[in-house]
C-alpha cells in the first residue's frame, strides 16, 4: 500500500539531524541530548527518529512507558532508554532482559522495585515543585534510603519543570532546588549520576546548566508549543508536514447545504473540495468552526461544516482548478503558503505537542532526507 494514497505524515529527516545540531550548540561541555520520543515519537513515528537520531549519534532515549522502550530496543536503539513513567515492578524482569532504565517515581516505588531482586538501572527523580513524580527534593533522607536499596543502581538524578514555558521566577527556584538537592547528597558521599531537568523549555527559556543530560523532545521536533517569545530560541525547522489527498470536488448553489447537521449553508454558489483526512486521524469535528484552514494550490481555503470521521470540506471557491487526487496540506509548506502546527493546534485549543502526539498511526509516513 502506497503511504501517500490517502492521508500521510511527511518528516523532513534533514530538519531532524539539524533541529538536533541546534539543540546540541546550546548545551555545555558534557552535556548530551537525551531524545524525548515517547508518543511515537509525538506522531512523527519513534522508530524513524530514533534510528535517524542514532545515526546522528544520539545515544539516549526516553519513552513513556516499558512497551515504547522495548520497542525501541527491538528497532535496534542502543544506548540509555529511560522508561519516564510507571512500570509495574513486577515486570523488572523485562526491563533488566532489555536493559532499560526506569525512574525512580518515588520512596514508595523504590522499595517495591528493589524487592522484586533484579538488578536494574535507575534514574532518581525529585520533586521540585511540580508534584507528580519524585522524591521531594530537600528530604535529603529519603534520597539517603533509596540510594541504599539493594539491586538499583543508580545512574542518574533528574527533576522536571513545570512551569519553563511561563514562569521564569518558579522555573530558577526548581533549578535551584534540583541543585541544592544534588550536591547535598554529594555533600554525603553518594554519586548521583548524570543530572538532567530541563526539556525543551529548559533549554528555550534558561541558560546552560551544568547537567549531564537535556530531555528534549519538542525542540528536536522543531516546534515550540504555542506562539509564546522564548528567551534562547534556536534556529529550528518543523520537522513534520501533514497532506491528505482530495477525493471529491463538487459545486453548490446559493441556500445549499453541506455534511452533517448540514453545519454549512453556501451563501453564494461555493465549489468544495472533500478531503481525506478527518477526526479519526487526530483533528477536531469543529475544526471549521475554529477558523480551520487548508492549503490548496498554494492557498488557504476555510475548512467548512463539521469535520467527518474520515474527512472533511473545504471551501476552494477562490483556488482555482482543485482536482481528485490533488494534495492538500493540513501542516506544512505549500508554494507561498504555510501551516504551521503551532497555528493548528492554537486553532485545536491545544498546544503542539497535544496535536501531534493524537495524530492517529494509519497516517501514511514519508520521509524525506533531502533538504527542501
Ligand atoms: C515529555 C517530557 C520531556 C520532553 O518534553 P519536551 O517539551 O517535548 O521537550 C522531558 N521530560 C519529561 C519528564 C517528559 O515527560
Amino acid at each position: 500500500m502506497r503511504a501517500t494514497a490517502r492521508a500521510w505524515r511527511e518528516l523532513d529527516l534533514a530538519a531532524l539531524t539539524g533541529n538536533l545540531r541546534a539543540v546540541e550548540a546550546r548545551l555545555p561541555p558534557g552535556c548530551r541530548v537525551m531524545a524525548v520520543v515517547k508518543a511515537d515519537a509525538y506522531g512523527h513515528g519513534a522508530k524513524t527518529v530514533a534510528r535517524t537520531l542514532q545515526r546522528a549519534g544520539v545515544r539516549a532515549f526516553a519513552a513513556a512507558c516499558l512497551d515504547e522502550a522495548s520497542a525501541l530496543r527491538r528497532a535496534g536503539v542502543g544506548g540509555e532508554i529511560l522508561v519516564l513513567g510507571y512500570t509495574p515492578p513486577e515486570l523488572a524482569g523485562v526491563l533488566a532482559r532489555w536493559r532499560i532504565a526506569q525512574t525512580v517515581l518515588d520512596e514508595d516505588y523504590a522499595c517495591r522495585l528493589s524487592a522484586q531482586g533484579v538488578p536494574l538501572r535507575v534514574h532518581l527523580a525529585l520533586d521540585t515543585g511540580m508534584h507528580r513524580f519524585g522524591l521531594p527534593a530537600g528530604d535529603l533522607a529519603a534520597a539517603r534510603r533509596v540510594l541504599a536499596l539493594p539491586h538499583l543502581h543508580v545512574v542518574g538524578t533528574m527533576s522536571h519543570l513545570c512551569a519553563a514555558d511561563s514562569d521564569p521566577a518558579e522555573t530558577e527556584a526548581q533549578a535551584a532546588r534540583f541543585f541544592a538537592a544534588v550536591r547535598a547528597l554529594e555533600a554525603s558521599g553518594l554519586d548521583p549520576g548524570r543530572l538532567h531537568f530541563q526539556a525543551s523549555y529548559g533549554v528555550w527559556n534558561l541558560p546552560p546548566q551544568p547537567c549531564g543530560y537535556v530531555r528534549a523532545g519538542l525542540a528536536l521536533y522543531g516546534v515550540p508549543s504555542d506562539s509564546r517569545p522564548l528567551l534562547y530560541p534556536m534556529a529550528l525547522r518543523p520537522v513534520l508536514s501533514l497532506r491528505a489527498r482530495v477525493a471529491s470536488v463538487r459545486d453548490l448553489a446559493a441556500g445549499e447545504g453541506a455534511g452533517y447537521d448540514l453545519a454549512f449553508r453556501a451563501e453564494r454558489p461555493t465549489r468544495l473540495a472533500v478531503v481525506a483526512m478527518g477526526y479519526a486521524d487526530g483533528l477536531p469535528r469543529d475544526l471549521g468552526r475554529r477558523g480551520g484552514e487548508v492549503l490548496l494550490r498554494g492557498r488557504r481555503c476555510p475548512v467548512v461544516g463539521l469535520v467527518c470521521m474520515d474527512q472533511l470540506l473545504a471551501d476552494v471557491t477562490g483556488a482555482g482548478p482543485v482536482r481528485s487526487g490533488d494534495i492538500a496540506t493540513v501542516i506544512g509548506r505549500d508554494g507561498p503558503e504555510e501551516i504551521t502546527a503551532v497555528e493548528l493546534a492554537a486553532r485545536c485549543g491545544a498546544i503542539t505537542n497535544e496535536l501531534l502526539s493524537r495524530l492517529s498511526r494509519r497516517l501514511g509516513l514519508v520521509t524525506r532526507r533531502q533538504k527542501s
